[in-house]
C-alpha cells in the first residue's frame, strides 16, 4: 500500500489551493518539502460550471475549468505532490494510520487527510463526523461536515465548501490555504506562515 503524509479527498478550489500552499512551502522549509502529498479527485468540482466576474487577481470572464486546469497543473508541477481521479468511498483507521479507499479499490495509507470534497451530497464512510445542511447555501441539498474551525480530530481536516465555506472561489481558495497553513504549522510545532518577499531594487 503506498503511503502519504496529507491525503486531501477532492481537487476542486480548495483541496488545489491547500495542494498548492503545501507543496510551495518546501522552497522555505525542509521539512514540508520531504512530505508526501496525494489528491484524490472525483472530477465534479463546481467551478465547472462557472465562468468568473468577482474573484480578485482573476480576470473578468475567466472559464471555470480552464481555471481548475491550471491549479492542477500548478499543484502538481511540486515533485512531492500527486493527483489522480478517484471516488474515495471509505475512511478508516486514527490519527498517523488512516486508510482511504477508493471505489475501484484502490487503498493508501496517510497521516492526515483533509476532506476537500465540497457541498454536494457526501458519500464518504467513516468520515468520523455528522453531515448536516450547509450553514451558506444558496440552495437547498447542499451539506457539510460539522468541523471545529476546520478540524474534525486529530490530523483530520475539512476545508472549503465542505468547512462551510460561503460558495465563492475566493473563499474556498482561501479556506485551502488556512487548512495549508495549520498543517505547515503541525509540522513545524508552532503557527508558521510562509511567506514570498518582493526582492529589492
Ligand atoms: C453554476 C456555478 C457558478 C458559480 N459561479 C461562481 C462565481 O461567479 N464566482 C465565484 O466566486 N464562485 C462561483 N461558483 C462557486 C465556486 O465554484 C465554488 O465556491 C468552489 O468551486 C468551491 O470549491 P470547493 O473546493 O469547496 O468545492 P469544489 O470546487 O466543488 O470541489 C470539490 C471536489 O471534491 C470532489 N469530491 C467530492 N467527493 C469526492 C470523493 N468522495 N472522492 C474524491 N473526490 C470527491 C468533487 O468531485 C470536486 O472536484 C459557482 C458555482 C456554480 C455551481
Amino acid at each position: 500500500m503506498q503511503k502519504y503524509d496529507v491525503i486531501i479527498i477532492g481537487g476542486g478550489v480548495s483541496g488545489l489551493s491547500c495542494a498548492i500552499t503545501l507543496g510551495s512551502a518546501g522552497a522555505k522549509l525542509e521539512i514540508a518539502a520531504e512530505k508526501k502529498i496525494l489528491v484524490i479527485d472525483a472530477g465534479k468540482s463546481h467551478l465547472n460550471m462557472a465562468e468568473l466576474y468577482n474573484v480578485p487577481g482573476i480576470g473578468k470572464g475567466t472559464k471555470g475549468p480552464e481555471l481548475l486546469a491550471s491549479l492542477a497543473q500548478r499543484a502538481q508541477e511540486y515533485e512531492n505532490i500527486s493527483l489522480i481521479a478517484g471516488n474515495v468511498v471509505e475512511v478508516s483507521g486514527n490519527a498517523g494510520e488512516f486508510n482511504v479507499n477508493t471505489e475501484s479499490g484502490e487503498c493508501f495509507g496517510t497521516v492526515a487527510i483533509v476532506f476537500a470534497n465540497g457541498m454536494q451530497t457526501i458519500a464518504i464512510e467513516g468520515i468520523g463526523a455528522d453531515v448536516v445542511d450547509h450553514i451558506r447555501a444558496p440552495r437547498p441539498g447542499m451539506v457539510m461536515i460539522k468541523n471545529d474551525n476546520g478540524k474534525i480530530g486529530e490530523s483530520k481536516y475539512v476545508t472549503g465548501c465542505a468547512a462551510g465555506a460561503t460558495s465563492m472561489f475566493a473563499s474556498a481558495a482561501g479556506y485551502g490555504a488556512q487548512t495549508a497553513t495549520d498543517i505547515i504549522s503541525e509540522w513545524v510545532g508552532k503557527y508558521t506562515v510562509i511567506h514570498d518577499v518582493l526582492k529589492k531594487g
